[in-house]
């Protein structure tokens, strides 16, 4: 009792002690926002436009880009554009931030959140594609984030990684996707203290998402879990923040900073309530 209250206490401390949101300083803010055609990413577009910044989007979909460019200008972007790429080529990741660069003369934020799809399925072997999935959802990611530093270093900027807590805790059914996603926490874990040991002025926020209701997420999970899906606008505003507030983490909905940190306190119970989320006849 006294170790919950504890952990409680420390988690309610970070809340009021973490620091407040001044939707002013995106005004204006040169943000480049990934996989923005649908779900999050699209949702994180809109949001950015309402603070009146500065947007370039990127997805593979260019008449979708193109429309939510235009609902991006309608909202209050100051400028809005958007470029088509596929970030399983590997010459696109670096083609998308030169163009945001351009475009915008700098960058603020740079926000990584696009996937690949991958399945919701037992693993059959396919390497090919998780071999491929780890382009689209790692590589490009590492080669992006080198690609904007030096522009963010000069600008104050931050780097915003949206992950998840399939990338802190393992989960069947989800093993390409899971991998890609404690890579990702690895790697910026690891970049985040190089960054403060080389006293650079650039953030990394990278955010723990746990299930959010996008078309995408709904359509892989429906019948299989009962587990309850947050909004993704309200998710998208929360990521957001977490970066225009610079902290290292966010863990949306709240409980999943609570499921991380207990996870290994009882690891077969852990798993027991794992494998029992799902409605899995052998
Ligand atoms: P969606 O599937 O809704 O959107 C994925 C985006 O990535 C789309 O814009 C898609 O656009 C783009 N994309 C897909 N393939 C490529 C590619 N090869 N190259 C470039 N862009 C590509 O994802 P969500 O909004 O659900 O998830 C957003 C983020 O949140 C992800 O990082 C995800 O891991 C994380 N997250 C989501 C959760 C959820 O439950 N939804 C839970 C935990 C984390 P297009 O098809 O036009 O290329």
């Amino acid at each position: 009792k006294v170790l919950l209250a504890s952990i409680c206490v420390a988690f309610l401390a970070a809340k009021w002690t973490s620091p407040r949101f001044d939707a002013d300083s995106l005004k204006g803010a040169r943000v480049l926002v990934t996989g923005a055609s649908t779900g999050i990413g699209e949702q994180m577009a809109y949001h950015y436009a309402r603070f009146g910044a500065q947007i370039v989007i990127t997805a593979r979909r260019e008449k979708v880009l193109q429309q939510v460019v235009e609902k991006c200008l309608s909202l209050g972007a100051q400028k809005a554009f958007y470029i088509a790429a596929d970030m399983a080529n590997e010459s696109d990741p670096d083609k998308v931030v030169d163009y945001a660069l351009e475009k915008l003369g700098g960058l603020d934020y740079l926000v990584l959140n696009h996937i690949g799809p991958s399945p919701f399925s037992m693993w059959k072997g396919d390497v090919d594609h998780t071999k491929w999935l780890m382009k689209v959802n790692f590589f490009s990611y590492i080669q992006m984030a080198w690609k904007a530093l030096p522009s963010l270093e000069q600008n104050k900027g931050s780097l915003v990684v949206v992950s998840s807590l399939l990338g802190k805790i393992t989960s069947p059914f989800v093993a390409p996707y899971t991998s890609t996603k404690f890579a990702l926490n690895g790697f910026f874990g690891s970049l985040r203290h190089e960054l403060a040991m080389k006293k650079s002025n650039v953030s990394i926020s990278v955010c723990t998402l746990g299930l959010i209701d996008t078309d995408s997420a709904m359509e892989k999970v429906r019948g299989i879990t009962d587990v309850q899906a947050y909004p993704a606008t309200d998710a998208a505003l929360n990521i957001i923040i977490t970066g225009a507030t610079r902290q290292p983490e966010l863990f949306y909905p709240w409980f999943t900073y609570f499921i991380a940190i207990t996870k290994d306190w009882f690891p077969s119970v852990t798993d027991y309530i794992i494998q029992n989320s799902y409605n899995y006849i052998p």
